[in-house]
């Protein structure tokens, strides 16, 4: 059996201004670029491809690589950039063809400057060179925003259960098995989809909660159970994108039964609508969080989620809010990470390690994430920026988010500030102990992260606080300027009615 397999990965926040560029993709840590055998080398790292190569590998299938681009979540894709990657992997196929099957690798929430639905067009493009017959099997992020094209052009789309993604390995494996079972002509993929007009933020579909949408991927995982169901999906989709197909969706593959992969489609999509009041979250006024941070227990361990601005998210990853508040607060053992700021980098490297130095740092990419804030402090580090994911989720991936200074403010139990050349989101300890700071002993945890910190830190901390402040991946979707989502839509429209089937 030949497997040709490649893809493009990335999640868009359309209200970030600054576009994804073929030079993000490729910039190590930020970026992935893999080319043929790079691809099959990521074998049992924490991706899709981790658990996919591993399984081909199991049943002795040929996957050919082609070539695979992902890139931390931003703004629309510059079409310069997919194109390119679009024609490599479609270069790919066709010079391993005839082929028995495609396993394209997909975010789902892609949108390019000038199209909405990039995994849409890659689809298309990809089915065109391979012809109706063969079959055409992606695994998507639980983020994806399903649009109608993807559903009609893919004989089988299999999503993520988990938030955190800590489980991108088994959803590659699962994917790939079902593509093997079609080749072999042991199943007949028969897909239903249902589309809610319902639109939920990032920060309510978590699955280390009994999360609405978790209640949801339950019933998933048991329809999964039953015979002749390969497939069950609840997407949470994504809410920080303007396109007229965001939210959420669900989608089941049975074998060869369309009628009992729309009921269970539709049930499943019930579920989440009984439930749409409850996917609203409030946070935590930023000040209240601090003071009972400080005045919790000796040893305990705080973790403050400035999930308005998740660099996994695509915002900017320079708010300043929860920085002025520590700094108002007089707090001590605090560590935050982190303020992307390559103009502070440059001046702090400038400076060197040890200098005494003062900035204004942050809230200078957007103006969306709070007014720059003024600084001064002690400049303990400059790192290179990357280092090994350990945890759960991406496991040995390389993370960077360029140079790195660790700035200490209130000498040295104060704040230590990490100045990044980019924006990142902190979802493993190591974004802290690559640069010499122990989490596990800091009172205070600032993590520029919606949820997917949450795999590494719930483990450790004394409590998670989600902060109030303001960025392009807040959970108040109220106070986005949507123009192009379809209406009406819940909660935007608090009178929306839908009924499943
Ligand atoms: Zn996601």
């Amino acid at each position: 059996m030949r497997i040709v397999t490649g893809g493009i990965a990335q999640e868009t926040n359309t209200f970030q201004w600054q576009p994804t560029t073929l030079e993000d993709f490729g910039r190590p840590g930020f970026g992935t670029l893999a080319r043929g055998e790079q691809i099959l080398a990521m074998e049992g790292t924490g991706t899709v491809y981790g658990g996919a190569v591993a399984e081909a590998r199991r049943q002795g299938i040929g996957l050919v690589p082609t070539a695979y681009g992902a890139v931390m979540p931003g703004g629309r894709v510059a079409r310069a950039a997919f194109d390119a990657l679009c024609e490599e992997i479609l270069a790919g196929i066709r010079a391993a063809l005839p082929v028995d099957g495609v396993f394209l690798v997909l975010h789902g929430a892609m949108a390019l400057e000038d199209h909405d639905d990039a995994e849409g067009l890659l689809l298309a493009a990809v089915r065109e060179v391979v012809g109706p017959e063969v079959p055409i099997v992606a695994p998507l992020d639980l983020h994806t925003n399903l649009s109608d094209e993807m559903v009609v052009l893919a004989d089988a789309l299999v999503g993520y259960k988990q938030y955190p993604h800590t489980d991108m390995p088994e959803t590659g494996a699962q994917a790939l098995r079902i593509l093997a079972s079609i080749v072999r002509g042991e199943a007949r993929p028969a897909m239903a989809h249902a589309r809610l007009p319902l639109v939920a933020p990032n920060q309510s579909m978590v699955t280390t909660w009994q999360s609405p949408l978790k209640t949801a991927i339950d019933r998933a995982r048991e329809l999964e159970q039953e015979p002749g169901v390969l497939a069950a999906t609840v997407l949470g989709g994504f809410p920080f994108a303007d396109v007229p197909f965001a939210g959420l969706a669900t989608i089941v593959v049975t074998d060869g039964d369309p009628e009992r992969a729309r009921q269970a489609a539709n049930e499943l999509a019930g579920i989440c609508w009984e439930r749409r009041a409850d996917f609203t979250i409030r946070p935590t006024p930023v000040a209240d969080a601090i003071e009972r941070a400080m005045a919790g227990p000796e040893g305990s361990v705080y973790v403050l989620a400035d999930i308005a601005d998740s660099g996994a998210s695509g915002t900017a990853g320079d708010g300043t809010t929860v920085l002025r508040a520590l700094m108002e607060a007089g707090a001590r053992s605090a560590a935050v990470a982190q303020i992307m700021d390559p103009a502070a980098v440059a001046a702090c490297v400038a400076a060197g390690v040890g200098s005494e130095v003062t900035l204004s740092v942050g809230g200078k990419h957007d103006g969306l994430h709070g007014p720059p804030v003024d600084v001064t402090g002690r400049v303990r580090l400059i790192h290179e920026g990357s280092f090994r994911v350990a945890g759960a989720m991406g496991a040995g991936t390389l993370a960077s988010r360029g140079r790195t200074v660790v700035l200490e403010i209130g000498g040295r139990d104060g704040i230590e500030l990490q100045l990044t050349e980019f924006r990142g989101h902190p979802h493993d300890l190591n974004f802290f102990r690559a640069f010499g700071i122990e989490p596990t002993e800091r009172r205070i945890l600032v993590l520029k992260s919606a949820a997917h910190f949450r795999a590494a830190f719930e483990p450790i901390a004394t409590e998670v606080i989600e902060v109030d402040a303001p960025g392009i991946s807040s959970p108040n979707l109220s106070s986005f300027d949507y123009r192009r989502l379809r209406r009406p839509i819940y909660p935007l429209d608090p009178d929306t009615t839908w009924s499943p089937g």
